[in-house]
């Protein structure tokens, strides 16, 4: 049974000026978090994800469809059954949302005196989660004496405090800089692994995804566009869109600018070779060109690699006879794709 599963689900609001349209925020999703999943939702600013993040956490209702949080329909639950449904889903966000006025141990404690704990719970949970997070000894320090990687481990840590079942991080490192970034991305993959907690990532930098997540959905327009494994989404994207946020991070494939650079600098015959996992045998796609006698050049390219699944694109000029080249990428397509650029 998946963690979260959206049915149909469309979100509208009112025209937002007199006479105005209806604003579809969510058109029709429909979408399965599995337990243990790390799920991206990926999408640039409007597309959609916050809204999305509303309709999960039941502060906002939805216009149609269905909402399962751990098999339960939220859409069908009265306000004070929703209060327990959010005690089981943690949020982060990208301001940190603290308590200035708290310390860090206050922070971490508050939504624990919200679900009514006793004070040595509150106590011995507090201990463990500063323990997990590395802040022990920030424990009485306050917000603003804190760096923005700190402050995010106390939102994480006050997240986990009532031991939910998924975590929700909206835009969670979008105020961090690439170090930090990658430090917080780190501790969230532990809340993953050590405590099996489900997490949706919802970013608009690629980045993250490529760093986390297993699995990735790509919003447009209040639509789900794309949708799948990281690896199959990162190495194979089949919506333009996606083959944008792709391009962010993932280089090897010549943007037209760059083509129209390299066709005009090489005279031979140019082809895209893609290599997807380990099981393209690189050593004998190049052995068919030289043992055919063609010289070539690599003119373009890069090798990524997604959970541990190498991936990647090389983009060749070779120099021989037509005929011969022809023969030879006859071949090496038994091994690999090959996509012909001229
Ligand atoms: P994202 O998080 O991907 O940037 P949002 O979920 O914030 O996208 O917004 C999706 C669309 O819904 C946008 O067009 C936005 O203007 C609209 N929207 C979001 N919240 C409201 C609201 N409360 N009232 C009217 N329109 C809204």
């Amino acid at each position: 049974m998946p963690v979260v599963s959206l049915q149909g689900v469309s979100k509208v609001y009112p025209p937002t000026t007199k006479g105005g349209q209806d604003v579809v925020a969510i058109d029709n999703v429909s979408l399965d978090v599995e337990a243990g999943d790390v799920y991206g939702i990926i999408g640039y600013s409007g597309a959609g994800k916050s809204t999305l993040v509303r309709l999960v956490n039941a502060l906002e209702r939805s216009t149609s469809g269905a909402i399962l949080v751990n098999g339960q329909d939220i859409a069908a639950l009265p306000e004070r059954a929703l209060r327990e449904v959010r005690l089981g889903i943690g949020m982060i966000f990208q301001q940190f949302n603290l308590l200035n006025s708290r310390t860090v141990e206050g922070n971490i404690a508050y939504p624990l005196e919200v679900a009514g704990r006793s004070r040595e719970e509150r106590k011995a949970r507090v201990a463990e989660l500063l323990d997990f997070v590395g802040l022990t000894e920030k424990a009485r320090a306050y917000p603003d004496q804190l760096s923005g990687g700190q402050k995010q481990r106390v939102g994480i840590a006050r997240a986990l405090a009532t031991q939910p079942s998924i975590l929700l991080a909206d835009e969670a490192t979008s105020a961090l800089d690439p170090e930090t970034t990658h430090e917080v991305l780190a501790l969230l993959q532990r809340v993953n692994r050590e405590f099996g907690i489900t997490i949706i990532v919802i970013t608009h930098e690629m980045d993250v995804i490529q760093t986390i997540a297993t699995k990735v959905a790509v919003m447009d327009q209040g639509r789900v566009i794309e949708r799948g494994d990281v690896f199959d989404v990162f190495s194979n994207p089949q919506h333009p869109a996606s083959a944008r946020f792709v391009g962010t991070v993932v280089k090897g494939v010549p943007s037209a600018a760059e083509l129209a650079v390299l066709l005009k600098r090489h005279s031979g015959r140019i082809v895209t070779l893609s290599f997807r996992d380990a099981d393209v045998d690189q050593t004998a796609v190049f052995g068919e060109l030289t043992s055919a006698g063609i010289a070539f050049e690599v003119i373009y390219g890069g090798i990524n690699e997604i959970q541990g699944r190498p991936f990647g694109h090389l983009t060749l000029s070779m120099t021989a006879d037509a005929a011969v080249i022809d023969a030879a990428l006859d071949r090496v397509r038994k091994l690999t794709t090959v996509t012909e650029v001229r």
